[in-house]
């Protein structure tokens, strides 16, 4: 019974083993375990008795199999990480070196490495760094590689890190000291599109170089993880194949142009798949080809190879891919490899499944051939939504001509500045007054803007054009509605590089920043002209049992008065109005005075997309314009986003006017925790607390303010965090390599530096980012802190910057500690990393936070998780697209039409 418990419940059981045994008792069990389950992918601990162990083997036909070793460790957070995988890898190099077989180089051991365990920023964008501190690392490996003429391999991660692998590659290809070495090797991912080409170039550059490369060719580990990174990046295409008959096919293409290539490639096929194994054997055949290898990983693989052997005499050497390290670092390997062996796709899987007909384990992938290209659930990133709402499209700032199309952008913005802006009433841009001239945060010596703030007769005329325009909005309907909003998101899309480029200047927003508002304002647009079609369209009709006709319909309330931060301020100051106008309002705008550019670009947009004067106008203007705007009389709702303190004002405003009751949409200001348990992964942690709280210079609602950690692992966190903050760059933030940017003005800098000052007294600043003298002079910049408090009694208000609290938490206070938290009397937004349902569960319960992030991924890749701190896949989180929100922007009219007899529902009258 306890047998079936456990099999078919396997929840249910361990919860009952846990309530009886205990948590520790499990989690050394469980320990023990991942031990055991280790060791079938794991040749050693160490890479000594990986070679001794290996070395104990007798393979197929009595035939000592070759080793790749590879050291377990991938994905550096911190230098320091780097640093320790680098010097495993030059162990490890000696150490195949020292026990090196004779012979040639392509029949004895050697070793693979990941380029993401050389360097904690190994990304496209960080370039310049990466071959200034990664380059030298790779390179001290393959000149040690070289001198014991042993194979070096680099390994094949995620897409968008192909290119940058293939320039570390060509200059170590190029390199005079590693010269004469036919060990220097690559992986090559057959999934990939873009992988013939590749092999195409390589087969040129060992041609240009005259020298033969190690080729790997595998099919490819991180599927699902590319798949969900173009989907939520907005990419136009997958850069993978999406169905496994065509990676299947691809293999054989590239395996081809390998064979064909005996001079410049030494080939060596990784596979697992019967078919592909016979079919590349037919290829090599057909070719006449010579001197290749297949390789497998260890733990897999061997009845296939065992059995190939048997049939094929002249199989030739089968490598091994040996991962050597302790569990510590296990974890990302071991779970892409649960996951292939899982997948239903994969040959393993199919091969160890008693059901399924050899036939079709060994189905050759032609037969699949009219289905090649396109799977029919995987939607392409733009289609992610369905048909009604496309995705909205992003910019992928990794390739080099992108990131010049937008230093050409910002050059072109830059050498027009400064710009006008004024009111904008009923299309007409105000002029008379005196102008304000607007300094960029980046540096104050460069003028944004002259502005000519509204006055309160502005605000009047506004209003009487707005009311009177206002019928003839909501008589036009949700269909006519929603396709303004989708031309003016398509606008949106066509000006993104000039949008940037402003608000680069205006706000010292990143360009990934940039390019995460512009697309949340897409997909504002497009999720309101969703609304506007579905629910302004014609009058729904209920039921009318009594003999009369019951009419529901959603209209406009009349005009709204939208105020908006600076801290999203396209995003959010285009989405409150999107929601505005998609239920049939008329709008006074009112962007925050600190970017009041980027507002009068959108508002000229939309007047260009063709949404009639009247019923959108500007006020650009400090407080007291949005005072003046929320005192005016009849108007008929607010939306405002922005601090709590501001929002009470406006409340207080609204409730003290004659006149009707009038909705206030306020979104307010956020004390954001996020609670770690033991099981969570700890580089996924990093990334999240980084980025949420750092990012955007900390200046997000959503930002991450309060990390509590676990006591059992807080050192190690706090060490990572420290680790992490060292190699955020600080700076101008039109280079695409700059993580944070400036604060918004000199008063945010002030208030943060006093509160930095003040946690020095009361608590522990533990780090500071590094920040040079030269941008810290400029007052503007403020480097990223990490301060340790002992209580959440000190803090007690949203800090907008980059602060990030950390609180270590005993298991049995967390109820008290979470309880404490929820009564701050914030609830904007909660994150928990845990692999525990339960744990998630409890906090969830604990604190009522309008949006949660629960982070359970233990891939150590993205599968469909976003990251805490993000606004969402779509840009419309749960805050501003939930399902609810809209009617709050209209008014309800029934329509009841009583008719003696006759009228009413028939079928609710047939009382027979
Ligand atoms: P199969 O079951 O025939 O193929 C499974 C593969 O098909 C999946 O892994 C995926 O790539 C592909 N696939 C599945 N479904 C789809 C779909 N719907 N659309 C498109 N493609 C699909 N991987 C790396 O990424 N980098 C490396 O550096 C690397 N080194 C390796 C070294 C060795 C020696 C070996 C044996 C493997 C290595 N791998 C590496 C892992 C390798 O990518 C997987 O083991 C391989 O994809 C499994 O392919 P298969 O032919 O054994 O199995
Ligand atoms: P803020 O409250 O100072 O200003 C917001 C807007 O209100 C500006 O346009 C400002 O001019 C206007 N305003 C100021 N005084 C006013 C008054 N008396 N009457 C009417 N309008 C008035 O906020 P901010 O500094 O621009 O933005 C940062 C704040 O916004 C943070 O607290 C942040 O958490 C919050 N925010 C919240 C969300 C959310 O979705 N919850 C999103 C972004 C920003």
């Amino acid at each position: 019974n306890v047998d079936s418990v456990a099999q078919n419940h396997p929840g249910e059981y361990f919860r009952s083993l846990a309530g009886r045994l205990g948590e520790p008792v499990i989690r050394s069990a469980t320990k023990h375990a991942m031990r055991i389950l280790g060791e079938q992918f794991v040749l050693g601990r160490t890479i000594e008795s990986a070679i001794k162990r290996g070395r104990g083997w007798k393979a197929h036909g009595g035939v000592q199999p070759l080793f790749s070793f590879d050291m377990l460790g991938e994905g550096a957070r911190t230098q320091a990480d780097a640093l320790r995988y680098h010097q495993k890898y030059l162990d490890a190099i000696a150490s195949v070196s020292m026990k090196r077989q004779g012979g040639a180089v392509e029949s004895v051991d050697g070793v693979s490495i990941k380029l993401t365990a050389l360097h904690p920023r190994y990304l496209a964008v960080k370039e310049a760094q990466v071959m200034e501190q990664l380059y030298p690392r790779v390179l001290e490996q393959a000149r040690a590689a070289r001198k014991a003429d042993i194979g070096f391999n680099l390994d094949a991660e995620e897409s968008d890190r192909l290119v940058m692998q293939l320039k570390i590659f060509e200059r170590l290809a190029r390199e005079p000291g590693l010269a004469d070495w036919g060990g220097l090797g690559i992986v090559i991912q057959a999934y990939q599109k873009r992988a013939r080409f590749v092999l195409d170039k390589l087969v040129e550059l060992g041609r240009d170089c005259g020298r033969r490369f190690q080729v790997r060719l595998v099919k490819g580990a991180y599927w699902d993880t590319e798949i969900k990174l173009a989907q939520m990046n907005g990419q136009a295409d997958f850069p993978v194949w999406t169905t496994k008959p065509a990676t299947d096919l691809n293999y054989l293409a590239c395996a081809r142009v390998m064979l064909a290539a005996p001079d410049a490639i030494y080939a060596q096929f990784a596979t697992h798949n019967a078919h592909t194994l016979c079919a590349v054997r037919e290829i090599a055949r057909e070719l006449g080809a010579r001197g290749y290898e297949f390789q497998r990983l260890h733990g897999m693989g061997e009845p296939l190879y065992a059995a190939a052997a048997e049939v094929h005499e002249d199989l030739g050497p089968v490598r091994v891919y040996a991962p050597v390290g302790s569990h510590e670092d296990l974890l990302p390997y071991l779970v892409r490899r649960l996951l292939e062996n899982g997948a239903n796709t994969s040959f393993v899987h199919a091969f160890l499944d008693k059901g399924v007909p050899a036939e079709d384990v060994a189905k050759s992938p032609f037969d699949a051939a009219q289905t090649l290209d396109r799977h029919p659930f995987i939607p392409i990133p733009p289609k992610l939504y369905g048909p009604q709402r496309p995705n909205s499209a992003g910019i992928d700032l990794t390739q080099k001509a992108v990131q010049e199309r937008l230093a050409r952008a910002q050059d072109a913005f830059d050498a027009c500045a400064p710009y006008d802006c004024s009111p904008l009433v009923s299309g007409e841009a105000l002029s008379g007054g005196g102008a304000v001239l607007q300094s960029s945060p980046v540096r104050d010596s460069f003028v944004v803007s002259r502005l000519r703030e509204a006055t309160s007769q502005d605000v009047g005329q506004a209003y009487e054009a707005a009311r009177a325009a206002q019928p003839a909005w909501d008589a036009l309907g949700g269909a006519a509605r929603a396709a303004l909003l989708r031309k003016m998101a398509d606008a949106l899309e066509r000006e993104v590089d000039r949008l940037l480029a402003l608000m680069v200047r205006e706000t010292g927003k990143t360009l990934s920043d940039g390019i995460a508002e512009v697309r949340e304002a897409v997909d504002f647009l497009r999720y309101y002209a969703v609304e506007a079609e579905t629910k302004f369209g014609d009058a729904v009709r209920l039921p009318g049992p009594a003999g009369e006709t019951n009419h529901l319909a959603l209209s406009g309330r009349g005009v709204f008065v939208c105020i908006s931060p600076w801290n999203f301020p396209l995003a959010i100051f285009t989405g409150q109005l999107a929601a505005a106008l998609a239920a049939g309002n008329t709008v006074l705008a009112k962007p925050a005075e600190q970017s009041p550019l980027i507002a009068f670009e959108a508002v000229k947009l939309y007047q260009k997309v063709g949404l009639p004067v009247d019923v959108l106008h500007l006020l650009p203007g400090d407080g007291a314009i949005g005072a003046a705007l929320t005192r005016l009389a009849h108007v008929d709702g607010v939306a405002f986003t922005g601090s709590t303190t501001v929002a009470r004002v406006i409340n207080r405003t609204l409730a003290a006017r004659e006149g009707s009751i009038v909705p206030l949409i306020a979104e307010t200001g956020g004390l954001n925790a996020m609670f770690v348990d033991t099981s969570a992964l700890h580089e996924q942690v990093i990334d999240d607390a980084i980025l949420s709280a750092f990012g955007s210079a900390g200046q997000r609602c959503s930002a991450l303010r309060v990390l509590l950690i676990p006591e059992e692992t807080a050192d190690h966190m706090i060490a990572g965090l420290k680790g992490a903050m060292d190699v955020l760059e600080l700076g101008d933030p039109c280079n695409p390599a700059v993580d944070v940017g400036p604060v918004i003005d000199a008063q945010a800098h002030k208030m943060l530096c006093e509160h930095v000052d003040r946690m020095a007294s009361e608590a522990t600043v533990l780090h500071r980012a590094p920040l040079d003298e030269v941008l810290a002079a400029q007052g503007r910049f403020f480097a990223p802190a990490l301060v340790e408090i002992s209580s959440l009694d000190q803090i007690s208000e949203e800090k907008f910057g980059p602060v990030l609290h950390v609180l270590r938490y005993k298991r049995a206070e967390l109820g008290q500690v979470a309880r404490r938290l929820a009564a701050k009397g914030y609830g904007l937004t909660l994150g928990v990393h845990t692999r525990l349902d339960r744990f998630a569960r409890e906090v969830c319960e604990l604190v009522p936070a309008g949006n949660r992030y629960v982070n359970r991924n233990i891939t150590g890749a993205v599968v469909g998780v976003q990251p805490f701190g993000g606004e969402g896949l779509s840009g419309t989180g749960p805050k501003a697209g939930g399902p609810h929100y809209i009617y709050r922007f209209a008014s309800e009219r029934t329509m009841t039409i009583n008719v003696a007899a006759g009228g009413g529902d028939p079928e609710l009258l047939n009382l027979g």
